[in-house]
C-alpha cells in the first residue's frame, strides 16, 4: 500500500508542473487556482478591512497604477506566446496600507499590498516598479501553488489523488501557509522561488517600460535599511540576502535591458 502511494505521488509529481514562460523553471502544482483563489481573495478582503487603507493620496495612486502597468505588460507577453488563458480567474488589486513596517507581499490571484513603510526604500516609481514586478511575479508563477502542493505532499494528503483531500484538510494547508491577522503576507518562499520571482519580475517591470536598473539600487537601500537593526524589516525576513539577490540580477540585466528598450511605455 506503502508503494503504491509512493507510485502515485511519483505519478502525480511528473504529471502535475507547471513552467514560468518567463523563465523556464518547473515547479509542482497540484492545486488548481479555482482551489485556491477564492481562499485568498476571502483572506485579502478579511486584512483590507483590518487595516487602513489609503485610496486617495499621490502614493497610492502611483502603487496602484505601477500594478496595472505591469499587469497589463504580463497580459501582453502571456498573450503574445498563447498562455492568456492561463491567466483566467486572477483578480488583480494593488493596494497601499497605512503601516511603517517595512513590508508589500501578494496573495494568490493577484492580491498585492504594499505598506507605505516600504515607499521610501522604494524610494521612486521604478523602485516601487521592483517590488511590484518581483509580488506580481511570485503571483503569475503559482508559487503559493507549489508552497500547497509540498506542504501537501509533505502531509501524506495527496495518497488518493487529488479528489481525496476534504475542504478540512484544505484549509489547514492553506491557514498553515497564510495565517490570518498580523503574520499576513508573511508567507516565507524558496530560495529558488524567490530568485526565480527576481528575474521574472525584472523582466516585466522592464516590459512595463520601468527601468530595471533600479532593481540593483533597490536592494542597496534595502541592505542599508536593515544595517545596524536589531531585527531585519519585515520584507527582509521573507526575501533574506540582498547581495546574493544583486549578484543575480546583474547577471540577467542584459536581457532585462533588452525587454526595456524594446518597451512601448519606456520613459512614459
Ligand atoms: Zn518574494
Amino acid at each position: 500500500m506503502k508503494k503504491l502511494a509512493l507510485m502515485i505521488g511519483a505519478i502525480l509529481v511528473i504529471t502535475s508542473c507547471a513552467t514560468n514562460p518567463l523563465t523556464g523553471r518547473q515547479s509542482l502544482s497540484l492545486v488548481s487556482n479555482a482551489q485556491l483563489f477564492p481562499q485568498a481573495f476571502a483572506q485579502y478582503d478579511q486584512v483590507l478591512g483590518e487595516s487602513e487603507v489609503d485610496k486617495t493620496s499621490k502614493d497610492a495612486k502611483m502603487v496602484n497604477e505601477v500594478g496595472q502597468r505591469i499587469k497589463f505588460a504580463a497580459e501582453k507577453f502571456y498573450a503574445q506566446i498563447g498562455q492568456g488563458s492561463s491567466l483566467q480567474g486572477y483578480e488583480w488589486e494593488f493596494s497601499l496600507i497605512k503601516n511603517d513596517a517595512l513590508n508589500a507581499w501578494c496573495m494568490p490571484g493577484g492580491k498585492v499590498a504594499f505598506y507605505t513603510g516600504i515607499l521610501p526604500v522604494c524610494k521612486n516609481e521604478d523602485g516601487v516598479a521592483v517590488v511590484m514586478g518581483h509580488e506580481v511575479a511570485h503571483a503569475l508563477a503559482g508559487h503559493s501553488a507549489e508552497q500547497v502542493s509540498n506542504g501537501m505532499l509533505a502531509q501524506g494528503i495527496m495518497l488518493g489523488g487529488n479528489v481525496a483531500i476534504s475542504n478540512e484538510q484544505w484549509k489547514n494547508v492553506f491557514n498553515q501557509l497564510y495565517p490570518v491577522g498580523a503574520q499576513l503576507g508573511m508567507l516565507k518562499y524558496g530560495r529558488s522561488m524567490e530568485l526565480d520571482s527576481d528575474e521574472a519580475g525584472l523582466y516585466l517591470m522592464a516590459m512595463a517600460g520601468y527601468n530595471p536598473q533600479e532593481a540593483v539600487a533597490f536592494w542597496e537601500r534595502m541592505q542599508n535599511a536593515s544595517a545596524g537593526k536589531q531585527s531585519p524589516p519585515e520584507f527582509l525576513s521573507t526575501h533574506p540576502n540582498p547581495g546574493n539577490r544583486i549578484a543575480q540580477i546583474q547577471k540577467i540585466m542584459p536581457k532585462a535591458m533588452e525587454y526595456y528598450n524594446a518597451s512601448p511605455y519606456k520613459g512614459k
